[in-house]
């Protein structure tokens, strides 16, 4: 029996010639849930979590999954379970924990545009802590927790002015984004929070962008919150918590992001160093916990050979797999039984009529129509960003546990699209 795994997916790997997550054939998931199909690897999302959990050792650390990487139900079970919090964006996300059976008590609310309904909501369910993004934010929050009766805990996000060195739209920790309080505003603001009769300063965040692949602006960004740490406390407002965000890139296309145990073992070297090692600390991964458990299996409707280019057309498309089109991202694509011979160059497109509807550039294949691709490292930001684009239903998703595999989404309908139009 032949075994080999794909670099950096211990748990996707060929066995025998067929693409398998952990134990199952993914062809064998095609055949009976058709495609496109998402599957996931819960070996491979736990592991991704333990990384975290061996860097974190010894510490006061808590590990809030930013659910916006993949916020479906079964994920969230897999990580409440684990003994995970969630970082939340939206009163949607909110209501998702609370259905996986998440504690409210783990939540904190980030997200620069919380509407007053989020909020009540929020404090009514008693999250831990709203990650507040301007000062606008911080008055209408405290009118509104006093106006239930009630104290609401807040972190102010920090904008660190580092540059993570990752595609502009996911870098969020820049002068010119719309994320955060600035630097120089950061104590004046505290001050302000702390003055409100609505509000609890609890603690400190910041989250500077995402897809991350070198410790040098971590280390930047601990450093300015430190500094901020301290210029806050001078003034008389103690820090409970300090949150350094999420943004760990994966591995898409080669590139080696550091191991998450590695990332904190010199992070925690710095904060031990500036006497801050006891805090409480607080994280918010996303894309690294479950962007390489998942692929998106797909079939080669038609090859259609062009003057210029040959095309693989297959039936997935932006609306599963929206960060091509998006950010010009690479996924790798891979054949679920790869064949012997020669290979052809193709631009793999899906049906969508759009040209931005392209999956993969001049990627070298030997395949038929009716041949099965996976699309690697789509665990995050493809279903959670999922369109209906064309009327096309969402894919179905499952979940792998070894030899077991369990529908965890029915493919949607175009009846379940449907659902709320009338006919006016
Ligand atoms: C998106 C987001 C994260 C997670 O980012 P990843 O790159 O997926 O780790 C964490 N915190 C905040 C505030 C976010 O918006």
């Amino acid at each position: 029996m032949t075994h080999s795994a794909l670099p950096g997916q211990p748990f996707i790997a060929y066995q025998d010639g067929q693409l398998c997550v952990e134990g199952a054939r993914v062809a064998d998931l095609a055949r009976e849930h058709s495609t496109p199909l998402f599957v996931y690897s819960k070996a491979s999302m736990l592991a991704a979590l333990a990384a975290y959990q061996k860097g974190f050792a010894g510490r006061k650390a808590q590990i809030c999954y930013a659910m916006k990487a993949n916020s479906s139900l079964s994920i969230l079970k897999l990580f409440a379970q684990a003994g995970c919090g969630f970082d939340i964006v939206s009163g949607g996300e909110l209501e998702r924990v609370l259905a996986a059976g998440g504690s409210p008590a783990k939540i904190i609310f980030s997200g620069v545009g919380k509407t007053r309904a989020e909020m009540r909501r929020a404090l009514e369910v008693g999250i831990q802590c709203f990650n507040v993004e301007s000062e606008e934010e911080l008055d209408v929050l405290s009118e509104v927790a006093s106006s239930m009766g009630k104290v609401a805990p807040v972190s102010i996000r920090v904008n660190p002015n580092v540059d993570p060195k990752t595609h502009p739209y996911i870098s969020t920790g820049l002068k010119g984004n719309k994320f955060g309080i600035s630097h120089e505003r950061t104590v004046p603001v505290y001050k302000h929070a702390a003055s409100l009769k609505g509000l609890k300063v609890v603690g400190i965040d910041c989250h500077i962008g995402s897809q991350i692949t070198t410790v040098a602006p971590y280390l930047d960004a601990m450093d300015r919150i430190l500094d901020l740490v301290k210029a806050i406390e001078a003034a008389g407002i103690p820090i409970e918590h300090i949150d350094f965000g999420g943004g760990l890139g994966i591995n898409y296309e080669g590139t080696q992001p550091p191991a998450a145990d590695d990332l904190w073992q010199q992070l925690l070297a710095k904060l031990d160093a500036r006497g801050f090692g006891q805090r409480h600390l607080m994280i918010e991964p996303g894309r690294s916990l479950v962007g390489n458990a998942g692929v998106c299996v797909t079939e080669v409707l038609y090859l259609k050979p062009g003057e210029q280019k040959n095309f693989c057309i297959v039936d997935a498309a932006m609306n599963d797999l929206p960060r091509p089109a998006m950010y010009q991202a690479f996924h790798s694509i891979v054949p679920v039984q790869p064949r012997e011979g020669a290979q052809t160059t193709y631009e793999v497109v899906g049906p969508v009529c759009e040209s931005g509807d392209w999956i993969g550039h001049d990627r070298d294949l030997n395949i038929n129509s009716g041949d099965l691709l996976a699309v690697l490292s789509a665990g995050a930001y493809c279903m959670s960003m999922a369109s209906n684009y064309n009327t096309r239903g969402r894919a179905a998703e499952v979940l792998v546990d070894g030899a077991k595999a369990l529908l965890m989404r029915e493919r949607e309908t175009t009846q379940d699209q449907m659902l709320r139009e009338k006919l006016v």
